[in-house]
C-alpha cells in the first residue's frame, strides 16, 4: 500500500517515535495521545481493519495484542490499561491499516465514549 500512512511509517518514510519492532509488528507513539501511555501497535502486513480481517490474520491480530501487553508491562501500567480497535468511521477509525491502541497511565472510564 504505497499511500497508506502506517505503511509509510513502517517503511520509515514518515517519522514516528518507534517503541518496538519485530518481524511481524511495529509499535510507535500516537501523535495525539489520549493517555500518558498511548501507543499504536500495527502489523507490518497491510490489512484495512478488523472487519476486513479473516482467519488467516488470527495470528497477526493476536500478536499485536501480545506486543501491547508487553509494552504495558515495560511501561509499568499493568494496574489498568486498555487495548482498543476502532472499527469503521462511526467508531472513530481514521486510518485504514489495522492498529491496536494501547492506552494506560490514567483512570480509564467505562463505557468508553
Ligand atoms: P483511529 O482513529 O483508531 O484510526 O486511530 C488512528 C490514530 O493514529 C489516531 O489516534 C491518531 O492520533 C494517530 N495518528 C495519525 N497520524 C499519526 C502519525 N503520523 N503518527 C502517529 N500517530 C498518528
Ligand atoms: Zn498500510
Amino acid at each position: 500500500m504505497d499511500d497508506c500512512l502506517f505503511c509509510r511509517i513502517i517503511r520509515g518514510e514518515i517519522p514516528a517515535k518507534k517503541v518496538f519492532e519485530d518481524e511481524h509488528t511495529f509499535a510507535f507513539e500516537d501523535l495525539n495521545p489520549q493517555a500518558p501511555t498511548h501507543v499504536l501497535v500495527v502489523p507490518k502486513k497491510h490489512v484495512r481493519g478488523l472487519k476486513e480481517a479473516s482467519a488467516e490474520h488470527a495470528e497477526m491480530v493476536g500478536r499485536c495484542h501480545l506486543v501491547a501487553a508487553q509494552i504495558a508491562r515495560q511501561r509499568g501500567v499493568e494496574d489498568g490499561y486498555r487495548t482498543v480497535l476502532n472499527v469503521g468511521p462511526r467508531a472513530g477509525q481514521s486510518v485504514f491499516h489495522l492498529h491496536v491502541h494501547l492506552l494506560g497511565g490514567r483512570i480509564l472510564q467505562w463505557p468508553p465514549g
